[in-house]
């Protein structure tokens, strides 16, 4: 019996349905890819992981394969995850669960100073903050289903990075979510690059990120460039990669002036660096 169902699979997976996993490990706050080997009849629709969707696109570059994003939260507990993928199998919709281990970050602990105002806010900041916040996860939810990227992610500095994607952050002696991207070391006017091609989808000085850029780059990916001091783009304009979108500052809730770098995909905040490097690996 058991041979029967490996020789199931087996056939299954050389003769109709064909996928590969980047690592079927991944932590939180990571993300992983999963790649599909276009077949004969068979159509990829769709990966559902627990109450989320994700797309299955083209691949860039190459004409034979379609992919999946799969971004894990930051908040997701180690645990077994069941993967299922949608497919049509000559205009039958089917469906194929793959297992996907959710694993600890490992993340370390930083202690950071800050004004009392930006960690206590008063009741017009929270709502400012609130609102910012509202404005944000619009954007993130409304991405451009067309791709805007054809090469390599690119850092948006070439500096120091003074604090890695995922610390859980203790501000002012009080644990207040985690660093949800990486810091690069910056005096105030440092040119900041777009780190790929995309559409600047918001400019705008906010509350907790000061001058804040963020581009979409298609698909559902998204970078974003906070604590500027001045902007060089405007909201709607195309950008290509390396352009500089404005300069490094000390805007927002901040130590010291930096650049923080950050992304979205699927919704989700992942690190990203590790995004950037599964991307260019991956798809350019
Ligand atoms: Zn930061």
């Amino acid at each position: 019996m058991k041979f029967l169902i490996t020789l199931v699979i087996f056939a299954s997976t050389i003769f109709a349905f064909n996928l590969h996993i980047s690592d079927s490990t991944v932590a939180n706050g990571k993300t992983t890819i999963i790649e599909f080997t276009k077949e004969k009849n068979i159509g990829y629709k769709k990966v559902i992981l627990g109450k989320k969707v994700h797309k299955i696109y083209q691949h860039p570059l190459d004409a034979s394969k379609m992919y999946a994003l799969i971004p894990i939260s930051y908040y997701e507990k180690p645990s077994d995850k069941k993967v299922k993928i949608i497919y049509t199998d000559k205009g039958k919709e089917k469906n194929k669960i793959i297992l996907l281990y959710v694993e600890d970050g490992k993340y370390k602990q930083e202690k950071i100073k800050v004004q009392k105002s930006k960690v206590t806010l008063n009741k017009k900041d929270k709502k400012r903050a609130s609102i910012e916040y509202a404005q944000a996860m619009k954007i993130y939810s409304a991405s451009t289903p067309k791709n805007l990227i054809h090469s390599k992610f690119i850092a948006p500095m070439d500096s120091k990075i003074t604090s890695s994607f995922g610390k859980a952050r203790v501000y002012n002696e009080t644990l207040n979510g985690y660093h949800s991207g990486t810091d690069y070391r910056a005096k105030v006017g440092t040119p900041i690059k777009a780190s790929n091609d995309g559409i600047v989808v918001l400019v705008k000085d906010r509350f907790y990120s000061g001058g804040t850029v963020i581009l979409d780059h298609g698909r559902g990916i998204y970078t974003c460039y906070y604590h500027m001091s001045d902007f060089n783009v405007k909201k709607g304009q195309k950008i290509k990669k390396a352009d500089v979108i404005g300069l490094s500052g000390v805007s927002g809730r901040v130590t010291g002036p930096h650049l923080h770098f950050s992304a979205r995909v699927g919704g989700e905040q992942v690190d990203p660096l590790q995004l950037i490097d599964l991307l260019n690996k991956k798809l350019f």
